[in-house]
C-alpha cells in the first residue's frame, strides 16, 4: 500500500478527497490530497468508514475468472498492441501471408535478430506494434474460446481472389462475428491471372460484409500474400481499427494471460508461449498457468532474445512450470510463491469445487493491490 494517495484512497472507497482531507483533519493529521499515506493512516480511516481491515470478502484463488473480471485501475490504463487472428478458407495464402509478414517486418530494425517460431510474433509499423497468432485458421481460434480464451481483438478473413468465397470462409466470418471481433477482409492472390476481387467483394455482400465505397463499413484490402503487394496497407489498416477499439491494459498490475502454445522440451522441461493480457510479467515471478505452477525461470521473446519483462500483448516464452499446459490455459501471476503452490495443486487436483478452493481473505491492505 505504499505510496497510496489521499485521491487514490477516495476513489477506492467511493469518496471525495476533500472528505477524506476533512476526515483527517477531524482525526489531528494535516494532509493534502496528494500526499501519500502510510498504512497505519489508512487502518485508521477505514475503521472511521467502518471497512473490517480484517475479514472482507471471501475470494476463491482457483477460480481464474475472478483476475480476468478484475475492474480496471482506469488511471494505470494504456494503449496495448492489437491481437490479430488470420482466418480463412484452406490454401487461400494464410500461412503464406504469415510468413511474409514475418519476414518483411519482424526483422527490420531487430540487427541480427533471428525469427523464432514461438506461436506469435510482432511487427511494428510506423512506430506502432502489432501481435500476430501465428496459428492460422479457425480451429486454433475456436479452441481458445472454447478454454475461455478470448485474445483475439481483429480477425483477418483471407479471401483468395481466384477462387472466392468458400465455406471456411463463411465459418471464419460466423466465427468473429459470434466473438464480436472486428474483420478486415484481405484479398489475397492478386497477381494471379484469374483473380476476380469485385467478385470476392459482392459475395461477402450477402454475408454482412460491405466494403466502404459502397456504403458499408468493411475495410478490404487486396493484397499478394506472395509478392509482398499492400502489405503495408493492411498492417496500416490494422492500426487504424486497433485505434478506433481503443485498446487498454494495465501494465502496473501483476499479469494474467493465455498459453498459444506449450511443450515439453528434453533439456529445458515445459516451455509454454504466454501472451500477456493484462499486468507486466518479470522474470521469477510465481505463477500458475493453466493446472500448472511455478517460477518464471526464463522468458524468451519471439526475436529468441532474453528478455526480463513483457507488457501486455506480448508473447514470451517462459520455462520454470512444474507440467506443461495447454493452449487456450490461462495464466495468472502470484505475488508470493506460497499462494501460487496452493493455487497451482488445487488446481491440478480433478476435484469439486469445494475441494479446489483455496480462499483469500480480502483484507483492507490487499484490496489496494492485485491479489
Ligand atoms: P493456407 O492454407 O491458407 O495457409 O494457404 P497457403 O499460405 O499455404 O497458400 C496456398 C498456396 O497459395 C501456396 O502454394 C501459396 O504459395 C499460394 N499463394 C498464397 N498467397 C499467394 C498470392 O498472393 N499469390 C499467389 N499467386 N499465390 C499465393
Ligand atoms: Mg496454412
Amino acid at each position: 500500500t505504499d505510496g497510496m494517495t489521499i485521491a487514490e484512497l477516495a476513489k477506492k472507497l467511493h469518496r471525495e478527497p476533500a472528505e477524506i482531507v476533512k476526515k483527517l483533519f477531524m482525526m489531528g493529521i494535516m494532509a493534502t490530497q496528494n500526499q501519500s499515506l502510510d498504512k497505519e493512516t489508512i487502518e485508521l480511516l477505514a475503521t472511521e468508514y467502518g471497512i473490517e481491515t480484517e475479514e472482507k470478502v471471501q475470494i476463491d484463488l482457483t477460480d481464474f475468472d475472478t483476475f480476468f473480471e478484475q475492474e480496471p485501475n482506469e488511471d494505470n490504463l494504456v494503449t496495448r498492441p492489437a491481437t490479430v487472428t488470420i482466418m480463412g478458407h484452406v490454401d487461400h495464402g494464410k500461412t503464406t501471408l504469415l510468413d511474409s509478414l514475418r519476414e518483411t517486418k519482424v526483422t527490420e530494425g531487430e540487427a541480427g535478430g533471428i525469427t523464432q517460431h514461438i506461436g506469435a510474433y510482432q511487427v511494428t509499423e510506423n512506430g506502432k506494434v502489432i501481435t500476430f497468432l501465428d496459428t492460422p485458421g479457425h480451429a486454433a481460434f475456436t479452441t481458445m474460446r472454447a478454454r475461455g480464451a478470448d485474445v483475439t481483438d481483429i480477425a483477418i478473413i483471407v479471401v483468395a481472389a481466384d477462387d472466392g468465397v468458400m465455406p471456411q470462409t463463411v465459418e471464419a466470418i460466423n466465427h468473429a462475428k459470434a466473438a464480436e471481433v472486428p474483420i478486415i477482409v484481405a484479398v489475397n492472390k492478386v497477381d494471379k491471372p484469374g483473380a476476380n476481387p469485385d467478385r470476392v467483394m459482392q459475395e461477402l455482400t450477402e454475408h454482412g460484409l460491405i466494403p466502404e465505397d459502397w456504403g458499408g463499413d468493411t475495410i478490404f484490402v487486396q493484397i499478394s500474400a506472395l509478392l509482398n503487394k499492400n502489405l503495408e496497407d493492411l498492417l496500416e489498416m490494422i492500426l487504424l481499427v486497433a485505434e478506433v477499439e481503443e485498446l487498454k491494459a494495465d501494465p502496473k498490475r501483476l499479469a494474467i494471460g493465455t498459453v498459444i502454445e506449450a511443450r515439453l522440451d528434453k533439456s529445458q522441461g515445459s516451455i509454454a508461449t504466454l501472451l500477456v493480457q493484462e499486468g507486466t510479467l518479470h522474470q521469477g515471478e510465481p505463477i500458475v498457468v493453466g493446472n500448472t505452477f511455478g517460477r518464471v525461470r526464463t522468458m524468451t521473446n519471439d526475436k529468441g532474445r532474453r528478455v526480463q519483462e513483457a507488457k501486455p500483448s506480448t508473447p514470451v516464452e517462459i520455462t520454470g512450470l512444474n507440467g506443461t499446459p495447454q493452449a487456450g490455459d490461462r495464466f495468472v501471476v502470484f505475488k508470493d510463491e506460497k499462494t501460487a503452490r496452493q493455487v497451482g495443486e488445487a488446481r491440478a487436483i480433478d476435484a469439486t469445487e469445494a475441494q479446489r478452493s483455496v480462499t483469500n481473505k480480502v483484507t483492507l491492505e490487499n484490496l489496494f493491490d492485485s491479489l
